[in-house]
């Protein structure tokens, strides 16, 4: 069985309030939208290490170790949620990535599901959205049960 300890690693408090929430009602996460080149999010950026997001210089510093290519990002503070908030020092002036074409695998894959569940929100004038829904096969079972009867 999987320790409280262990999930609050992964998901922030109020992350692991929303998964367990979303376990019990049967819902998922979907994103929708599309990028429109802003830039915010490579200004508040949060990092994820072997054991989970990051909290502490020292725990950057050992995602360095292995990740040298994270040393582009300088921290900024930390959130709501206590975990160390990062900017890149690869944006340009205008909002663009200096070096578009070898971002990294975090860049491309923004906004990740993950960003959900560890407390985070999309950066102000995103272009995409975040929403909790039921996919259509629980709908499906639904309907079906209620054939059974
Ligand atoms: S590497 Fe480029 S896309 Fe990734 S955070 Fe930095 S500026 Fe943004
Ligand atoms: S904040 Fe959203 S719209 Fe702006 S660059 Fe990032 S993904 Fe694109």
């Amino acid at each position: 069985m999987v320790k409280i300890s262990q999930l609050l690693s992964t998901y922030s408090f109020m992350g692991l309030i929303r998964y367990l929430r979303m376990r019990m009602l049967g819902k998922v996460v979907l994103i929708t939208g599309n990028c429109h080149c802003c830039g915010n999010c490579c200004r508040k950026i949060n990092l994820e290490g072997a054991r989970g997001w990051l909290r502490s210089e020292k725990e950057y510093y050992a995602v360095l170790d292995k990740y040298p290519e994270y040393e582009r990002f300088q921290i900024t503070g930390k959130d709501d949620q206590g975990f160390l908030q990062f900017s890149c020092t690869w944006l340009t002036d205008q909002s663009l990535c200096r070096d578009h074409d070898n971002r990294l695998p975090l860049c491309t894959n923004f906004p990740d599901k993950s960003l959900y569940f560890c407390g985070g929100k999309l950066p102000p004038g995103c272009g995409y959205a975040i929403a909790e829904v039921r996919p259509f096969d629980k709908y499906l079972e639904d309907a079906l049960k209620g054939g059974e009867k």
